[in-house]
């Protein structure tokens, strides 16, 4: 790992006194802080300055970077919360705070919010379940007249056999052996920056300081058990690639005897072959012949659920469109139905026989006179 001269971080002399390496830091940190400089580097400049703050600030650090020029046993030195706090703090005192929350869990990763989070949340308050997300895919048929589909959603359920309480019946809590209770562990973790301490919620007993005697044999003592549902989906008509249906309580199932959170369906339409949908109107394209379009006829045009005629008046050009009213998907919100809108292609004919050629000839020549 390269030498790292703190000094030159902080542009400030070996000899800069207290006050002039915190002006320095305050300086930088509020020119590289991520939340101002918005290019990718600001965040591993910032990273740089906090840790050349945090060891010119300390006394004791400084004069051992000094000596040695590093901070502890190894190159790098153990930048850890309470450190962090210290150059929040400082930084801090410059009105200049937010922002932080992200940079925390930059330096010392996930674990910290779920530390942070499993204290805020108290030992065993109850938890609401996580909302859950399904992707749902219909036919424009169906998300056009509504359905009701049967799907397999994998989320967690309440356990029957505890009763969500995690306890084997009969079973008390005891204080969880890994963590004594405290609901958190330290882990360090090697970096560029030197190495970091990492506190987590202690995974035996999920940051609760508690765990059950005898765990439920069902569940683990999660209180909850993963599992295949079969949802019915109740899919109203007129839905379309992207709404959304919240099914209230259908998500997974709290903790500690918190409610269930709710499970969103989204709704993506798998394209159709005849028809581009836009709102609730839908266009296709109808091939005619240069007869039709000049002579004018009536056709058969197919809509989603069958056909209708439609009049194509004589003189119609390639490209022109034509309205059916109320052949289009019914109204997500409100009453009624879109419209179809027909764009007539006309279509030159090839391959023509010695008739057809004739004729056209005789009409060309007829053309050219008036
Ligand atoms: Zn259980
Ligand atoms: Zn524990």
């Amino acid at each position: 790992m390269a030498k790292k001269d703190y000094y030159e971080t902080l542009s400030v002399s070996r000899d800069a006194s207290p006050e002039e390496i915190k002006k320095a830091y305050r300086r930088l940190a509020k020119k590289y802080h991520p939340d101002v400089s918005k290019d990718g580097t600001s965040a591993e400049k910032f990273k740089q300055i906090a840790e050349a703050y945090e060891v010119l600030s300390d006394p004791e650090k400084r004069t051992q970077y000094n000596r040695f020029g590093h901070v502890g046993p190894e190159q790098g030195f153990d930048f850890n919360a309470r450190d962090f706090r210290r150059a929040r703090e400082a930084f801090d005192e410059f009105g200049f705070g937010t922002g932080w929350d992200d940079l925390f869990s930059m330096f010392f990763g996930e674990g910290m919010r779920t530390t942070a989070q499993s204290h805020a949340r108290g030992r065993s308050r109850a938890q609401r379940g996580e909302d859950l997300e399904y992707k749902l895919r219909l036919t424009l048929e169906d998300a056009a007249q509504g359905t009701r589909v049967k799907v397999t959603v994998p989320r967690y359920v309440g356990c029957d056999h505890c009763k969500g309480t995690g306890l084997e019946p009969g079973s008390s809590v005891q204080t969880c052996p890994t963590c004594h209770g405290r609901g958190q562990v330290e882990h360090r973790r090697r970096t560029m920056l030197g190495s970091f301490v990492n506190i987590m919620a202690c995974d035996r007993c999920a940051g609760m300081g508690e765990i059950a005697e005898t765990p439920c044999k069902k569940c683990d003592q999660l209180g909850r058990r993963w599992e295949q549902s079969r949802i019915t989906i109740e899919v109203p008509p007129g839905v379309d690639t992207g709404s959304r249906l919240r099914l209230a309580t259908e998500g997974n199932s709290g903790l500690n005897g918190g409610p269930p959170g709710d499970l969103y369906i989204v709704v993506e339409l798998t394209p159709h072959n005849t028809f581009t949908r836009r709102g609730d109107d839908l266009y296709s394209e109808i091939p005619i012949t240069l007869t039709q379009a000049a002579l004018g006829a009536k056709i058969k045009v197919p809509t989603l659920f069958g056909q209708e005629e439609l009049t194509i008046p004589a003189g119609t050009q390639s490209g022109e469109t034509f309205l059916l009213r109320g052949q289009g998907v019914s109204r997500l919100r409100g009453r009624g139905k879109g419209d179809q809108h027909v764009i007539v292609k006309v279509v030159i004919p090839k391959n023509l026989t010695k008739r057809q050629k004739q004729l056209l000839e005789e009409l060309d020549r007829e053309l050219r006179e008036t």
